[in-house]
């Protein structure tokens, strides 16, 4: 099943119980506008190099195109198209008022030298400048992209419309960026993880997880639950995974990746694979690392009774009502993940009043965004008796479908 096919079974499930008419799911469906572009860069030993990237815009009814800029070797429009739609239903379910959107070129950033990639991003931005900008439409970093892409990225588009830094967030805090911004969404997703087990009447604190990914997000998710007192029993990244029953030295680990460069070898640790972290046996299972990694087989042999969606996508359409079926509680992606664009529209809203909020503060706004929205898509899905995400998507299209009805045609 392609990505485009998944996001959409979740979308029709929610639709239903919205009751919207086929002409509005047609509607909100169709991308409001879809851009291909050429990039062709000299490499540094002075052959061309030809890239394709892309921006899709999908939804702009509730504020300016939001989303963020991915640079892997399998980005192609399909990947593009169904992320800019989950942005869409991601601003609305917690409240931003944003629309959605995503771009990203079709790159191995890894195979480029820092040149190289900086020559892309500036060509990329020269191939889109006239279709973004502070109240148009707002890039971010996303898989493969950072702060320093952000940093030139807006640079560039600086020398066509001068002083901007609101067009581009996930900036460095030295160019407009937010304190706060890049541990936003591993702690978005403790915070979600926090409340969920509270729900369900228990704590997080003792709780036994298990993380797939330790990147930005994975790493930031496990740092702030072992803060909280979780107990974070097998992290991995791509290469294979690590496990000790009692609980790892999240701290430590931390250290042992930067001096070593791998999970693997970890003083304490026994390995364990990628897809035995899937099913290891925890309470909490939080895939952070790529979409589609919950098939339905592996579903059937997930044994955490909660599963917290880090990763976009992370759950095939089939596994979700594996899991659903298995009384396993899925916090969807659209809800799990948001901290990220959250603290992005903090960053935003610092830009365009030109003042600077401090660390406490953002990390006081984001836990009451995301507490608020927790609570809506909870509350929904007890009353009218719907999967987390399915309520997640109501609130999300609801939200979209109304605006677009109220602004009129
Ligand atoms: P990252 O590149 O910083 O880290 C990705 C991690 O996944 C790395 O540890 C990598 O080794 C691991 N990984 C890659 N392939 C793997 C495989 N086959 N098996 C197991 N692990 C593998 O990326 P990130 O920013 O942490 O993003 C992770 C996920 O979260 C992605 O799905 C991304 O779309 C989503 N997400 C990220 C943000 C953000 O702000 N960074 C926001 C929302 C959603």
């Amino acid at each position: 099943m392609s990505s485009i096919e998944a996001a959409r079974r979740y979308f029709e499930a929610a639709a239903d119980q919205l009751e919207l008419s086929a002409s509005v799911r047609t509607l909100l469906l169709t991308p409001q506008r879809e851009v291909k572009v050429q990039i062709a860069v000299p490499r540094d030993n002075g052959e061309v190099t030809t890239f394709v990237g892309y921006r899709v815009q999908h939804d702009r009814s509730r504020g300016p195109f939001k989303g963020g800029l991915r640079y892997h070797p399998e980005v192609d429009g399909d990947e593009v198209t169904t992320l800019a739609q989950l942005m869409t239903w991601k601003t609305a379910v917690v409240d931003l008022p944003y629309g959605g959107a995503k771009g990203g070129i079709g790159v191995d950033p890894k195979q480029l030298s820092t040149a190289e990639l900086e020559r892309v991003t500036r060509c990329f931005i020269d191939q889109i400048h006239e279709m973004i900008g502070p109240n148009l439409d707002i890039p971010a970093p996303d898989m493969g992209t950072n702060a320093q892409v952000m940093a030139w990225a807006v640079n560039q588009y600086e020398k066509y419309h001068g002083f901007s830094p609101a067009v581009i967030t996930g900036k460095p805090l030295e160019l407009h960026g937010s304190a706060g911004r890049e541990e936003a969404t591993g702690r978005g997703v403790g915070i979600i993880t926090r409340s969920t087990c509270a729900a369900l009447g228990k704590t997080v604190a003792g709780s036994r997880i298990a993380l797939q990914g330790f990147g930005n997000v994975g790493l930031h998710t496990a740092s702030f639950l072992s803060g909280l007192g979780a107990r974070i029993l097998a992290v991995s990244d791509v290469t294979g995974g690590v496990w000790n029953a009692d609980g790892l030295d999240i701290a430590a680990l931390v250290s042992w990746l930067k001096q070593n460069g791998t999970l693997a070898g970890f003083p304490g640790s026994s390995p364990l694979t990628n897809a035995g972290l899937l099913t290891a046996d925890v309470d909490v299972l939080i895939p952070a690392a790529l979409g589609g990694v919950l098939t339905p087989e592996i579903a059937r042999h997930v044994r955490a009774k909660i599963v917290i969606e880090a990763a976009n996508a992370p759950t095939l359409p089939e596994a979700d009502e594996v899991l659903q079926h298995r009384g396993v509680v899925v916090l969807p992606d659209i809800l799990a993940n948001a901290g990220g664009v959250t603290v992005s529209y903090f960053e935003w809203v610092q830009n365009l009043q030109q003042f600077r909020w401090d660390l406490v503060r953002i990390r006081e706004e984001l836990e009451r965004v995301l507490v608020r929205a927790f609570d809506n898509v909870w509350g929904l899905a007890q009353s009218k008796h719907v999967s987390l995400r399915t309520a997640a998507y109501m609130i999300g299209i609801g939200r979209v479908a109304r605006a677009t009805q109220l602004a009129g045609f």
